[in-house]
C-alpha cells in the first residue's frame, strides 16, 4: 500500500469530473496546485504514473508531442478544438469497418489506431458568430 497522498486523491477526483475528457500533467499540476495550495510536477506525475499503471488511465497521442492522459473507457476517438484546443471523445469507433480494408490494402494485421479529428467547437463557433 503506497502511503496516502492529497495529490493523488486530488489527481483521482479531477479525471473523473466530466468537465474535461484529457489532462496532461501540466494541466493537472495547475488545477492539484491551485486547490491544494502547492503541488510539485514530480508527485503530479507520480500519481498519474500510479494510476496508468493500475490500469485507470490511458495515454495518449494528440500529435503535439505532449503525453495526455484519460480515464480508461471503452476504445473511441478523439476531436480537437483548433481554437480553443479542447478535447472530447467521439463516442464509438467510427473506424471500425476501415479496418479490415486497411488490413487488404497494406497486409498488415492491425492492432491499433489512433485518430484525431480537428475542428472547431461549439462554444468557439458560438463566439465567432457573434
Ligand atoms: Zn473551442
Ligand atoms: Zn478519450
Amino acid at each position: 500500500m503506497a502511503p496516502p497522498s492529497p495529490v493523488r486523491d486530488e489527481v483521482r477526483l479531477l479525471f473523473s469530473t466530466p468537465d474535461r475528457h484529457v489532462w496532461s500533467i501540466d494541466e493537472l499540476q495547475q488545477v492539484v496546485s491551485a486547490s491544494l495550495g502547492g503541488a510539485d510536477y514530480s508527485s503530479v506525475f507520480r500519481a498519474v504514473a500510479g494510476m496508468q499503471r493500475e490500469g485507470l488511465v490511458d495515454r495518449i497521442d494528440l500529435g503535439d508531442g505532449k503525453a495526455h492522459f484519460e480515464l480508461r473507457e471503452d476504445h473511441h476517438e478523439h476531436i480537437r478544438c483548433d481554437s480553443c484546443g479542447r478535447v472530447v471523445g467521439v463516442p464509438g469507433c467510427i473506424l471500425e469497418n476501415a479496418t479490415s480494408a486497411v488490413e487488404s490494402d497494406t497486409g498488415f494485421t492491425i492492432t491499433s489506431h489512433q485518430l484525431l479529428f480537428s475542428g472547431i467547437c461549439p462554444d468557439c463557433s458560438a463566439t465567432a458568430h457573434n
